[in-house]
């Protein structure tokens, strides 16, 4: 077993807009790349590299508010209810454990420490709602510096985190709805910028999110998550053009769509990926068989596992253990979820990562055989009855993808995602004339009682002491049925000799 070396990038940055997530708006959930900006380095990327923290350091933030003459932030003291939300520990007004700091300092392990300075709000004499084309708040961003230095006497190098006489980014919350949500407001969006602030330096990069989903709810810290998310380095994952999906993996990944999760107050924890991506935890490669005991959840700081194609070492899987707790509280499912990655750097960089419907680079295995797009089809977010969609937790899309899944109908159980499983561990890119399988079995994979996770790792499927993981969490477990070794629920007792499972005892069929 080996750590997966860190990737290493340079800095840039662009304009990359949020998610719309809305049922009715689903058409919008289109991220539009306005336009693609070099401010550093060789190559021209849309993304900056990811950003390397100093934890002894504190980095601050200039956040400033933005209200329009003719709608205002519904709370009584803004200021100071957004440097709660920003600041402030523990502070969170739905299931979540904390600020927007805390959600960065417990993904970074300690490595980021962000400090908010909250301005404002600065009134602009802007409409809130524009009726023609997608509203970034380009305008009223302008106007709102334009009155903050005339009015604010610190100097803004403060912000610039390298002295390297630029301010890494400002943030802008808008009063008023989300664009993705209503359409004519501003539109969530993050990306490279030249704007002067008080003390005479510019800033280079900018992200903006707004105030309310709706006239019930306020954003919560979802979407200023999903857009500092984008000035570290990360892309989003859900389908941009030409691909034609709506999402990828949903609310796994708050790139996705889980800056909605719980209305934006419970984002979920950063994935194997993003985390490696940005050198906040490495997986361990598995590389020879094994069976991996008791993996603890990524809200507890269990280990993450990295499996590479042997033909093209940038194509792998990754295993986390999800459970619904910690941020993700509000995840739609739990179990061993695995990811297939095909890196592509350039495609990374440039926010391309899900852009063919035929490629995705960052996509799950499901565990039932229903990607996003059937589960749409089939569900069309009306049968949410499973599940808990209250507050917009656990939503039902893609819930059934963690392993080991069963069936709600068959208790047939699905723990093993091998070259014949279904689904199939397939591969993208093959040296092996076209025999695009991994040829790595994980077999065996268990959920126990106490949210840990066991799986084999190209070990033999028939060893004795597999059977001890059989049962499953949260099913029904069937004592009349026969099972194989590795999990499979078979249609009767087997005619075939072998060792089996029938009443949760290993069983020899001569
Ligand atoms: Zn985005």
């Amino acid at each position: 077993m080996t750590a997966m070396k860190k990737f290493f990038v340079l800095v840039m940055a662009t304009f990359l807009a949020t998610l719309a997530m809305d049922a009715q708006q689903r058409e919008l959930r289109m991220g539009c790349v306005q336009q693609a900006v070099t401010t550093r380095g060789e190559e021209m990327y849309s993304l900056p590299a990811p950003y390397v923290f100093d934890a002894e350091r504190t980095y601050r933030v200039p956040v400033i508010l933005v209200a329009y003459e003719s709608l205002g932030f519904s709370m009584d003291d803004a200021a100071r209810y957004y440097d709660r939300l920003f600041n402030e520990r523990g502070f969170n007004e739905g299931v979540g454990r904390g600020c927007v700091s805390d959600y960065f300092r417990e993904q970074s392990r300690g490595r980021a420490n962000l400090e908010f300075d909250i301005y404002g709000p600065m009134v602009v004499d802007e409409p809130p709602k524009k009726s023609i084309g997608t509203n970034y708040g380009f305008m009223a961003q302008r106007k709102a510096l334009t009155a903050l230095r005339a009015t604010e006497e610190r100097d803004f190098s403060i912000y610039d985190w390298e002295g390297d006489g630029e301010v890494n980014l400002v943030l802008f919350v808008f009063a008023g709805f989300t664009g993705n949500e209503m359409t004519g407001y501003v539109w969530p969006n993050s990306g490279a910028f030249s704007g002067l602030m008080p003390g005479g330096i510019y800033a280079s990069f900018s992200s903006t999110s707004c105030e309310r989903i709706d006239d019930e709810n306020l954003c919560g810290i979802g979407t200023i998550v999903h857009e500092f998310c984008h000035y570290l380095g990360l892309p989003d994952i859900y389908p941009l053009p030409p691909a034609t999906s709506y999402s990828t993996v949903d609310e796994w990944d708050v790139m996705d769509g889980g800056n909605y999760t719980n209305y934006g107050w419970c984002p979920p924890n950063l994935t194997a990926m993003e985390l490696m991506y940005l050198g906040w935890d490495m997986p361990v490669e598995l590389d020879e068989p094994v069976r991996v005991e008791a993996m603890k959840s990524l809200s507890e700081g269990g280990k993450t596992y990295m499996i590479r194609s042997g033909y093209y070492r940038n194509e792998f899987y990754l295993l986390e253990n999800r459970q619904q707790e910690g941020w993700d509280y509000g995840i739609p499912g739990k179990g061993l979820v695995i990811y297939h990655v095909d890196f592509d750097e350039v495609a990374w960089r440039n926010n391309k990562v899900n852009v063919s419907d035929s490629h995705y680079r960052y996509d799950l295995f499901h565990a039932d055989g229903l990607n996003y797009r059937a589960w749409d089809g089939k569900n069309n977010g009306k049968d949410n009855t499973r599940w808990t969609m209250e507050h917009r937790l656990r939503s039902s899309y893609l819930s059934t993808a963690a392993y080991p899944y069963t069936d709600a109908l068959t208790h047939e159980v699905n723990a093993r995602l091998t070259d014949d499983s279904k689904p199939a561990a397939t591969l993208y890119n093959s040296t092996d004339q076209g025999r695009q399988f991994m040829g790595k079995p994980i077999t065996n994979i268990c959920m126990s009682t106490d949210g840990t996770v066991s799986f084999n790792f190209m070990t033999d499927e028939t060893g004795i002491e597999a059977i001890d993981y059989l049962a499953i969490d949260n099913l029904r477990f069937d004592v009349q049925a026969w099972f194989s070794l590795d999990g499979r629920r078979l249609s009767g007792k087997p005619a075939q000799r072998g060792v089996y499972v029938n009443g949760r005892r290993k069983v020899l069929v001569k």
